[in-house]
Protein backbone atom coordinates (compact mmCIF):
# COMPACT_ATOMS: atom_id res chain seq x y z
CA UNK A 1 0.00 0.00 0.00
CA UNK A 2 1.40 3.53 -0.65
CA UNK A 3 2.05 5.24 2.09
CA UNK A 4 0.33 8.48 1.05
CA UNK A 5 -3.24 6.74 0.79
CA UNK A 6 -5.36 8.46 3.24
CA UNK A 7 -6.62 6.25 6.22
CA UNK A 8 -10.26 6.50 5.70
CA UNK A 9 -9.71 4.74 2.01
CA UNK A 10 -7.44 1.48 3.43
CA UNK A 11 -9.55 -1.69 3.11
CA UNK A 12 -8.89 -4.88 4.94
CA UNK A 13 -6.26 -5.56 1.79
CA UNK A 14 -4.39 -2.78 2.37
CA UNK A 15 -3.70 -3.55 5.48
CA UNK A 16 -3.10 -7.00 5.60
CA UNK A 17 -0.76 -6.23 2.43
CA UNK A 18 1.14 -3.71 5.05
CA UNK A 19 1.00 -6.28 7.89
CA UNK A 20 2.60 -8.82 5.69
CA UNK A 21 5.08 -6.18 4.51
CA UNK A 22 5.97 -5.25 8.21
CA UNK A 23 6.67 -8.91 9.32
CA UNK A 24 8.52 -9.84 6.30
CA UNK A 25 10.98 -6.88 7.13
CA UNK A 26 11.20 -7.53 11.02
CA UNK A 27 11.40 -11.90 11.20
CA UNK A 28 14.37 -12.11 13.25
CA UNK A 29 16.24 -15.15 13.00
CA UNK A 30 15.66 -16.49 17.34
CA UNK A 31 16.59 -19.83 18.99
CA UNK A 32 13.73 -20.83 20.82
CA UNK A 33 15.01 -22.23 24.18
CA UNK A 34 16.63 -19.06 24.32
CA UNK A 35 13.41 -17.14 25.05
CA UNK A 36 10.86 -19.96 25.72
CA UNK A 37 10.55 -22.94 27.64
CA UNK A 38 8.77 -25.82 25.93
CA UNK A 39 6.30 -27.15 28.22
CA UNK A 40 4.34 -29.85 26.02
CA UNK A 41 3.28 -29.98 22.36
CA UNK A 42 -0.36 -29.11 21.86
CA UNK A 43 -0.91 -30.19 18.27
CA UNK A 44 1.71 -31.87 15.62
CA UNK A 45 1.45 -32.67 11.64
CA UNK A 46 2.71 -32.58 8.28
CA UNK A 47 2.89 -28.91 8.41
CA UNK A 48 4.79 -28.38 11.25
CA UNK A 49 3.56 -28.50 15.34
CA UNK A 50 1.78 -26.36 17.98
CA UNK A 51 3.72 -25.94 21.24
CA UNK A 52 2.64 -24.76 24.55
CA UNK A 53 5.57 -22.86 25.79
CA UNK A 54 6.25 -20.16 28.63
CA UNK A 55 8.02 -16.93 27.39
CA UNK A 56 11.09 -16.96 29.95
CA UNK A 57 11.30 -13.44 30.44
CA UNK A 58 7.45 -12.54 30.50
CA UNK A 59 6.35 -15.46 32.34
CA UNK A 60 3.79 -15.83 29.85
CA UNK A 61 2.21 -18.98 28.84
CA UNK A 62 1.65 -19.27 25.03
CA UNK A 63 0.95 -21.47 22.30
CA UNK A 64 3.55 -21.20 19.37
CA UNK A 65 3.06 -22.17 16.23
CA UNK A 66 5.86 -24.09 14.24
CA UNK A 67 5.37 -23.68 10.45
CA UNK A 68 7.58 -26.60 8.89
CA UNK A 69 10.07 -24.32 5.78
CA UNK A 70 10.17 -27.26 3.84
CA UNK A 71 6.59 -27.09 3.29
CA UNK A 72 5.53 -23.67 3.85
CA UNK A 73 6.25 -20.65 1.74
CA UNK A 74 7.46 -17.51 3.22
CA UNK A 75 4.95 -15.91 1.60
CA UNK A 76 1.67 -18.02 3.15
CA UNK A 77 3.81 -17.81 6.50
CA UNK A 78 3.29 -14.01 6.12
CA UNK A 79 -0.41 -14.24 5.25
CA UNK A 80 -1.25 -16.87 7.38
CA UNK A 81 -0.06 -14.77 10.20
CA UNK A 82 -0.75 -11.36 9.33
CA UNK A 83 -4.60 -12.21 8.99
CA UNK A 84 -4.57 -14.00 12.51
CA UNK A 85 -2.99 -10.50 13.55
CA UNK A 86 -5.82 -8.36 11.94
CA UNK A 87 -8.66 -10.39 13.46
CA UNK A 88 -6.64 -11.29 16.49
CA UNK A 89 -8.75 -8.20 18.86
CA UNK A 90 -11.90 -9.60 18.22
CA UNK A 91 -13.48 -11.40 21.20
CA UNK A 92 -13.83 -14.80 19.45
CA UNK A 93 -10.93 -15.26 17.15
CA UNK A 94 -7.56 -15.91 18.81
CA UNK A 95 -5.45 -13.58 20.35
CA UNK A 96 -1.46 -13.11 18.92
CA UNK A 97 1.30 -11.32 20.80
CA UNK A 98 2.74 -10.08 17.59
CA UNK A 99 5.82 -12.17 17.81
CA UNK A 100 6.82 -13.74 14.49
CA UNK A 101 10.08 -15.02 13.92
CA UNK A 102 11.88 -17.72 12.10
CA UNK A 103 14.45 -21.02 12.94
CA UNK A 104 16.59 -23.25 10.65
CA UNK A 105 13.47 -25.52 9.93
CA UNK A 106 10.27 -23.35 11.13
CA UNK A 107 9.16 -19.94 10.44
CA UNK A 108 6.96 -19.38 13.53
CA UNK A 109 4.33 -17.34 15.64
CA UNK A 110 2.70 -16.93 19.01
CA UNK A 111 -0.74 -17.38 19.62
CA UNK A 112 -2.75 -17.13 23.15
CA UNK A 113 -3.08 -20.33 24.63
CA UNK A 114 -6.50 -21.92 24.57
CA UNK A 115 -6.16 -24.34 27.96
CA UNK A 116 -9.15 -26.69 27.05
CA UNK A 117 -7.65 -27.38 23.47
CA UNK A 118 -9.78 -27.80 20.56
CA UNK A 119 -13.48 -28.67 20.64
CA UNK A 120 -12.89 -32.09 18.63
CA UNK A 121 -11.85 -33.02 22.03
CA UNK A 122 -15.14 -32.57 24.14
CA UNK A 123 -17.36 -33.92 20.98
CA UNK A 124 -18.67 -37.09 22.72
CA UNK A 125 -19.04 -39.39 19.19
CA UNK A 126 -22.32 -40.56 18.29
CA UNK A 127 -23.78 -38.23 21.08
CA UNK A 128 -22.89 -35.16 20.33
CA UNK A 129 -22.73 -32.51 22.79
CA UNK A 130 -25.84 -31.34 25.28
CA UNK A 131 -27.72 -28.36 23.35
CA UNK A 132 -27.41 -25.88 26.04
CA UNK A 133 -23.61 -26.39 25.27
CA UNK A 134 -23.52 -26.67 21.35
CA UNK A 135 -25.98 -23.45 21.11
CA UNK A 136 -23.23 -21.20 23.47
CA UNK A 137 -20.47 -22.51 20.90
CA UNK A 138 -22.38 -22.08 17.84
CA UNK A 139 -23.21 -18.54 18.95
CA UNK A 140 -19.77 -17.74 19.64
CA UNK A 141 -18.24 -19.17 16.24
CA UNK A 142 -21.28 -17.35 14.38
CA UNK A 143 -20.46 -14.18 15.88
CA UNK A 144 -16.80 -14.69 14.91
CA UNK A 145 -17.23 -16.21 11.19
CA UNK A 146 -19.47 -12.88 10.49
CA UNK A 147 -16.98 -10.88 11.86
CA UNK A 148 -14.55 -12.72 9.43
CA UNK A 149 -17.25 -12.11 6.37
CA UNK A 150 -17.31 -8.36 7.32
CA UNK A 151 -14.25 -7.93 6.72
CA UNK A 152 -14.59 -9.81 3.52
CA UNK A 153 -12.35 -13.24 4.64
CA UNK A 154 -13.41 -16.98 4.28
CA UNK A 155 -12.15 -18.60 6.46
CA UNK A 156 -12.20 -21.93 4.40
CA UNK A 157 -11.61 -24.62 6.72
CA UNK A 158 -14.46 -24.37 9.82
CA UNK A 159 -14.26 -27.72 11.40
CA UNK A 160 -14.15 -28.73 15.45
CA UNK A 161 -10.23 -28.75 15.15
CA UNK A 162 -9.98 -24.83 14.88
CA UNK A 163 -12.46 -23.92 17.20
CA UNK A 164 -10.28 -23.20 20.22
CA UNK A 165 -12.08 -23.90 23.34
CA UNK A 166 -10.68 -22.07 27.13
CA UNK A 167 -13.62 -24.74 29.13
CA UNK A 168 -15.31 -27.50 28.61
CA UNK A 169 -18.89 -26.00 28.70
CA UNK A 170 -17.66 -23.74 25.78
CA UNK A 171 -18.33 -20.31 27.89
CA UNK A 172 -15.61 -18.86 25.90
CA UNK A 173 -14.16 -20.47 22.64
CA UNK A 174 -12.65 -18.75 19.60
CA UNK A 175 -11.85 -19.17 15.84
CA UNK A 176 -8.27 -20.13 15.14
CA UNK A 177 -6.19 -21.61 12.24
CA UNK A 178 -6.18 -18.96 9.09
CA UNK A 179 -3.96 -20.92 6.79
CA UNK A 180 -6.65 -21.14 4.56
CA UNK A 181 -8.38 -17.99 4.77
CA UNK A 182 -8.16 -15.85 1.65
CA UNK A 183 -10.45 -12.83 0.94
CA UNK A 184 -13.70 -13.70 -1.24
CA UNK A 185 -13.90 -13.47 -4.64
CA UNK A 186 -9.77 -14.72 -5.29
CA UNK A 187 -9.44 -17.23 -7.83
CA UNK A 188 -8.45 -20.62 -6.49
CA UNK A 189 -8.47 -23.72 -8.21
CA UNK A 190 -9.18 -27.49 -7.24
CA UNK A 191 -6.57 -29.90 -5.39
CA UNK A 192 -8.21 -33.88 -4.77
CA UNK A 193 -9.54 -34.33 -1.89
CA UNK A 194 -12.26 -33.87 0.56
CA UNK A 195 -13.51 -33.80 4.17
CA UNK A 196 -17.41 -34.22 5.25
CA UNK A 197 -17.09 -29.91 5.90
CA UNK A 198 -16.76 -29.37 2.02
CA UNK A 199 -19.36 -27.88 0.38
CA UNK A 200 -20.70 -29.81 -2.76
CA UNK A 201 -19.39 -27.24 -5.63
CA UNK A 202 -15.84 -27.97 -4.56
CA UNK A 203 -16.36 -31.67 -3.80
CA UNK A 204 -16.88 -32.82 -7.65
CA UNK A 205 -12.82 -33.94 -9.12
CA UNK A 206 -14.19 -34.19 -12.22
CA UNK A 207 -15.12 -30.08 -12.61
CA UNK A 208 -11.29 -29.08 -13.24
CA UNK A 209 -12.30 -25.15 -13.74
CA UNK A 210 -10.79 -22.60 -11.07
CA UNK A 211 -13.23 -21.30 -8.18
CA UNK A 212 -13.97 -17.76 -6.47
CA UNK A 213 -13.61 -17.85 -2.40
CA UNK A 214 -16.90 -17.21 -1.37
CA UNK A 215 -18.57 -16.99 1.97
CA UNK A 216 -21.19 -20.12 1.41
CA UNK A 217 -18.14 -22.19 1.84
CA UNK A 218 -17.89 -21.27 5.25
CA UNK A 219 -21.59 -21.27 5.90
CA UNK A 220 -21.89 -24.95 4.90
CA UNK A 221 -18.60 -25.88 6.92
CA UNK A 222 -20.61 -24.22 9.48
CA UNK A 223 -23.65 -26.13 8.77
CA UNK A 224 -22.36 -29.55 8.57
CA UNK A 225 -20.55 -28.70 12.17
CA UNK A 226 -23.35 -27.96 14.27
CA UNK A 227 -24.67 -31.31 13.22
CA UNK A 228 -21.42 -32.93 14.22
CA UNK A 229 -21.46 -30.56 17.34
CA UNK A 230 -25.14 -31.98 17.82
CA UNK A 231 -24.57 -35.93 17.03
CA UNK A 232 -21.30 -36.60 17.17
CA UNK A 233 -21.73 -38.20 14.25
CA UNK A 234 -21.03 -36.62 10.74
CA UNK A 235 -24.07 -36.53 8.34
CA UNK A 236 -22.12 -37.75 5.49
CA UNK A 237 -18.56 -38.98 4.41
CA UNK A 238 -18.20 -36.49 1.18
CA UNK A 239 -20.80 -34.03 -0.33
CA UNK A 240 -20.85 -36.25 -3.42
CA UNK A 241 -23.83 -38.36 -5.18
CA UNK A 242 -21.85 -41.52 -4.26
CA UNK A 243 -22.79 -41.00 -1.07
CA UNK A 244 -25.89 -42.59 0.46
CA UNK A 245 -26.48 -40.22 3.29
CA UNK A 246 -25.51 -36.93 1.34
CA UNK A 247 -27.73 -38.32 -1.56
CA UNK A 248 -30.83 -39.12 0.95
CA UNK A 249 -30.33 -35.49 2.22
CA UNK A 250 -29.96 -33.87 -1.18
CA UNK A 251 -33.63 -35.63 -2.42
CA UNK A 252 -34.99 -34.33 0.75
CA UNK A 253 -33.96 -30.66 0.05
CA UNK A 254 -34.83 -30.66 -3.24
CA UNK A 255 -38.56 -31.88 -2.71
CA UNK A 256 -38.87 -29.25 -0.07
CA UNK A 257 -41.04 -32.02 2.11
CA UNK A 258 -41.50 -35.56 2.17
CA UNK A 259 -39.78 -38.25 4.89
CA UNK A 260 -36.41 -36.73 6.84
CA UNK A 261 -33.80 -38.46 5.96
CA UNK A 262 -33.02 -40.88 9.30
CA UNK A 263 -29.68 -39.09 10.54
CA UNK A 264 -32.31 -35.81 10.52
CA UNK A 265 -35.10 -37.03 12.31
CA UNK A 266 -33.63 -36.08 15.98
CA UNK A 267 -33.70 -32.29 15.11
CA UNK A 268 -37.53 -29.99 15.40
CA UNK A 269 -39.02 -28.38 12.47
CA UNK A 270 -37.48 -25.17 13.42
CA UNK A 271 -33.75 -26.54 13.43
CA UNK A 272 -34.70 -28.29 10.06
CA UNK A 273 -35.44 -25.31 8.63
CA UNK A 274 -32.16 -23.34 10.03
CA UNK A 275 -30.21 -26.74 8.17
CA UNK A 276 -31.61 -26.35 4.88
CA UNK A 277 -30.62 -22.70 4.65
CA UNK A 278 -27.49 -23.56 5.75
CA UNK A 279 -26.86 -25.93 3.48
CA UNK A 280 -29.00 -25.13 0.78
CA UNK A 281 -27.18 -27.46 -2.82
CA UNK A 282 -27.28 -24.22 -4.80
CA UNK A 283 -24.17 -22.00 -3.30
CA UNK A 284 -26.38 -18.81 -4.32
CA UNK A 285 -28.93 -19.79 -2.45
CA UNK A 286 -27.62 -20.48 1.34
CA UNK A 287 -28.22 -17.93 3.87
CA UNK A 288 -25.44 -15.75 5.70
CA UNK A 289 -24.40 -17.54 8.73
CA UNK A 290 -26.18 -14.83 11.31
CA UNK A 291 -29.22 -16.45 10.16
CA UNK A 292 -28.26 -18.68 12.74
CA UNK A 293 -29.47 -16.50 15.22
CA UNK A 294 -32.90 -16.64 14.27
CA UNK A 295 -32.92 -19.83 15.07
CA UNK A 296 -31.22 -19.62 18.87
CA UNK A 297 -34.06 -19.23 20.43
CA UNK A 298 -35.69 -22.23 19.21
CA UNK A 299 -35.36 -25.90 20.15
CA UNK A 300 -32.93 -27.63 18.45
CA UNK A 301 -33.02 -31.06 19.46
CA UNK A 302 -36.61 -33.50 19.80
CA UNK A 303 -34.82 -35.44 22.68
CA UNK A 304 -32.71 -33.12 24.52
CA UNK A 305 -31.93 -35.41 26.77
CA UNK A 306 -29.94 -38.32 24.75
CA UNK A 307 -28.86 -35.54 21.82
CA UNK A 308 -27.94 -38.64 20.48
CA UNK A 309 -29.76 -41.00 17.41
CA UNK A 310 -31.50 -43.09 19.65
CA UNK A 311 -34.15 -39.83 20.91
CA UNK A 312 -35.45 -39.95 17.18
CA UNK A 313 -39.02 -40.77 16.76
CA UNK A 314 -38.07 -42.82 13.73
CA UNK A 315 -40.56 -45.61 14.09
CA UNK A 316 -43.06 -43.01 13.89
CA UNK A 317 -42.51 -41.41 10.70
CA UNK A 318 -41.42 -44.10 8.66
CA UNK A 319 -42.44 -47.85 10.08
CA UNK A 320 -41.69 -49.86 6.92
CA UNK A 321 -38.40 -49.17 6.08
CA UNK A 322 -35.75 -51.07 6.63
CA UNK A 323 -33.45 -49.44 4.06
CA UNK A 324 -33.71 -46.42 6.75
CA UNK A 325 -33.36 -48.59 9.73
CA UNK A 326 -30.14 -49.89 8.32
CA UNK A 327 -28.92 -46.23 7.50
CA UNK A 328 -29.71 -45.18 11.03
CA UNK A 329 -27.76 -48.20 12.39
CA UNK A 330 -24.66 -47.27 10.24
CA UNK A 331 -25.08 -44.06 11.35
CA UNK A 332 -25.20 -44.56 14.56
CA UNK A 333 -21.91 -46.43 14.71
CA UNK A 334 -20.45 -43.44 12.59
CA UNK A 335 -18.36 -41.78 15.06
CA UNK A 336 -16.15 -38.38 14.58
CA UNK A 337 -13.58 -40.54 14.96
CA UNK A 338 -12.34 -42.08 11.35
CA UNK A 339 -13.05 -39.06 9.13
CA UNK A 340 -12.27 -36.38 11.76
CA UNK A 341 -9.27 -38.02 12.81
CA UNK A 342 -7.44 -38.29 9.51
CA UNK A 343 -9.55 -34.60 8.92
CA UNK A 344 -7.73 -33.36 11.69
CA UNK A 345 -4.89 -33.72 9.94
CA UNK A 346 -3.38 -31.72 7.09
CA UNK A 347 -5.61 -32.37 3.84
CA UNK A 348 -3.56 -34.81 1.04
CA UNK A 349 -3.83 -34.26 -2.29
CA UNK A 350 -3.74 -37.94 -3.17
CA UNK A 351 -5.73 -40.09 -2.42
CA UNK A 352 -9.30 -38.67 -1.03
CA UNK A 353 -9.62 -41.92 0.19
CA UNK A 354 -7.36 -41.62 3.17
CA UNK A 355 -9.12 -39.45 4.84
CA UNK A 356 -11.87 -41.88 5.71
CA UNK A 357 -9.26 -44.86 6.13
CA UNK A 358 -10.99 -46.58 8.74
CA UNK A 359 -14.83 -46.07 6.21
CA UNK A 360 -15.51 -48.34 2.96
CA UNK A 361 -16.14 -46.99 -0.31
CA UNK A 362 -19.58 -48.36 0.11
CA UNK A 363 -19.80 -45.70 3.35
CA UNK A 364 -19.96 -49.14 6.13
CA UNK A 365 -18.01 -48.23 8.80
CA UNK A 366 -15.36 -49.72 11.24
CA UNK A 367 -16.06 -51.10 14.12
CA UNK A 368 -16.90 -48.70 16.80
CA UNK A 369 -13.82 -49.13 18.60
CA UNK A 370 -11.41 -47.31 16.42
CA UNK A 371 -12.09 -44.04 17.56
CA UNK A 372 -8.50 -42.55 18.14
CA UNK A 373 -7.26 -38.99 16.25
CA UNK A 374 -4.85 -40.19 13.78
CA UNK A 375 -1.89 -37.54 13.85
CA UNK A 376 -1.22 -35.38 10.84
CA UNK A 377 1.80 -36.92 10.26
CA UNK A 378 0.28 -40.74 9.90
CA UNK A 379 -0.96 -39.23 6.16
CA UNK A 380 0.32 -41.09 3.68
CA UNK A 381 2.91 -39.37 1.49
CA UNK A 382 2.24 -36.54 -1.09
CA UNK A 383 1.97 -32.90 -0.90
CA UNK A 384 0.82 -31.38 2.53
CA UNK A 385 -1.51 -28.44 2.68
CA UNK A 386 -2.00 -26.20 5.55
CA UNK A 387 -5.53 -27.36 5.77
CA UNK A 388 -8.55 -27.46 2.90
CA UNK A 389 -8.79 -29.13 -0.34
CA UNK A 390 -8.28 -25.98 -2.52
CA UNK A 391 -5.24 -24.10 -2.94
CA UNK A 392 -4.91 -20.56 -4.23
CA UNK A 393 -4.04 -19.87 -7.55
CA UNK A 394 -0.75 -17.94 -8.67
P1 LIG B 1 -3.63 -25.63 14.00
O1 LIG B 1 -2.68 -26.20 13.03
O2 LIG B 1 -3.44 -24.17 14.26
O3 LIG B 1 -5.05 -25.97 13.64
O4 LIG B 1 -3.35 -26.38 15.40
C1 LIG B 1 -3.35 -27.79 15.52
C2 LIG B 1 -3.93 -28.18 16.86
O5 LIG B 1 -3.10 -27.66 17.92
C3 LIG B 1 -5.32 -27.61 17.15
O6 LIG B 1 -6.33 -28.42 16.60
C4 LIG B 1 -5.34 -27.58 18.66
O7 LIG B 1 -5.67 -28.84 19.21
C5 LIG B 1 -3.89 -27.24 19.01
N1 LIG B 1 -3.72 -25.78 19.16
C6 LIG B 1 -3.43 -24.90 18.18
N2 LIG B 1 -3.37 -23.64 18.65
C7 LIG B 1 -3.64 -23.73 19.97
C8 LIG B 1 -3.75 -22.76 21.02
N3 LIG B 1 -3.56 -21.46 20.78
N4 LIG B 1 -4.05 -23.19 22.26
C9 LIG B 1 -4.25 -24.52 22.51
N5 LIG B 1 -4.17 -25.48 21.56
C10 LIG B 1 -3.87 -25.10 20.31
Amino acid sequence: MSSSSPLSSRTSIDILEELQAIAAKNLEKLEVNKYYEVIRELGKGTYGKVDLVIHKIRGTKMALKFLRKKTTKLKSFLREYSISLYLSSFPYIINMFGIAFETDEYYVFAQEYAPAGDLFDIIPPQVGLPEIVAKRCVHQVAVALDYLHFKKLVHRDIKPENILIFDKECRKVKLSDFGMTRRAGSPVKRVSGTIPYTAPELCDASKHEGFCVDYSTDVWAFGVLLFCMLTGNFPWEKALPSDTFYEEFVRWQRRRGGSVPSQWRRFTDDALRMFRKLLSIEQDRRCPVKEVFNYYNHCWMLDNESGGASGHPGTEISPSSSEEDLLVDRMKQQTLSPPCGVAKGSVVMEPAAHHFSSVSTNGSLSPPGSYERVSRDSAPGGRILVATPIEICV
